[in-house]
């Protein structure tokens, strides 16, 4: 009866410096995360909720990457579940599916769950063709789970993520439960798009001559993070295959080029 495949939560590699061009809901992210963590008395009281965090936004602008980065920064097992995952056909399969992401989730502390495309979880109730059906259920199911961890341990965080917020159900969005809304969007300054081309080569082994503002500039205003990763992927190759052609010439040197050996030249990014 296929059953929700959930991997084995653990700390990703993203790194801090991965994430471009996003300080400002770097910094709030962090904070809503960090602070509970490292001053664990002053957010156990009960006078105080605790929050998920929402991110929002067109696709490809790095919410997946972002929660990931904060996981790792804070050395937190990563849960990730994409919603239509836990639908199932069978009766009560969904809902035990979602019980089964919180269970998994607690006997992994520290962890964060990242649900995906949170909207088709958990979209407004009734709204659904079978109204008072599976998806109904479902919400009110997540609810239940999302409302158990405030009377739990500290070490448990929930952050979603959706293109459409307008689509959720609000009883989601209430004090306690995704109450910290983050907007996750692309910027049309160049230099948006010049630190997250800067983060994105960082490991790169760049030609002097190369200006990361200057491809920037070239990039259409609309560009996102993925939009620049597909960017910077391409260049990587063009450089690559230069490279491997330059070794086939000097007979002289072992036929093995090495990453060490790309370097990447500012006409390897087409834009
Ligand atoms: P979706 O709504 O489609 O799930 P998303 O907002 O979660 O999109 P990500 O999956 O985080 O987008 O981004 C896709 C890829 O694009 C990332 O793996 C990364 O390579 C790149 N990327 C996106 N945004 C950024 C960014 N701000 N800085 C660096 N890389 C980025």
């Amino acid at each position: 009866r296929n059953r929700a495949a959930l991997g084995t939560p653990k700390v990703p590699n993203v790194k801090w410096e991965d994430v471009g061009g996003l300080e400002e809901v770097k910094k709030v992210i962090l904070d809503t995360i960090q602070l509970p963590l490292m001053y664990k008395h002053l957010f156990s009281s009960k006078l105080r909720k605790r929050s998920g965090v929402l991110l929002y936004g067109p696709p490809g602008t790095g919410k997946t990457l972002l929660a990931k980065a904060v996981a790792t920064e804070c050395s937190l097992n990563f849960l990730s579940v994409k919603g239509p995952e836990l639908i199932n056909m069978y009766v009560g399969e969904s809902e035990k599916n979602v019980r089964d992401i919180f269970e998994k989730a607690r006997s992994a502390r520290p962890c964060v769950i990242f649900f995906d495309e949170l909207d088709s979880l958990a979209p407004a109730r009734g709204s659904s063709a079978d109204s008072g059906g599976v998806m109904d259920r479902v919400v009110s199911q997540l609810l239940v789970e999302i409302d158990g961890l405030s009377d739990n341990s500290q070490d448990l965080f929930i952050i979603g993520a959706t293109n459409r917020p307008d689509l959720l159900d609000s009883a989601l969005l209430r004090p306690g439960r995704f109450d910290k809304l983050l907007y996750v969007g692309v910027n049309a300054d160049a230099s948006y798009r010049e630190r997250i081309l800067k983060a994105q080569t960082r490991k790169y082994k760049l030609h002097r001559n190369v200006s990361l503002l200057s491809v920037a500039q070239r990039c259409p205003p609309n560009f996102t993070g993925a939009d620049i990763y597909a960017l910077c992927a391409d260049a990587w190759f063009h450089a690559a295959k230069r490279s491997v052609k330059t070794f086939e010439i000097d007979t002289s040197r072992s036929n093995d080029a090495s990453a060490e050996d790309v370097i990447v030249e500012i006409d390897d990014f087409i834009t």
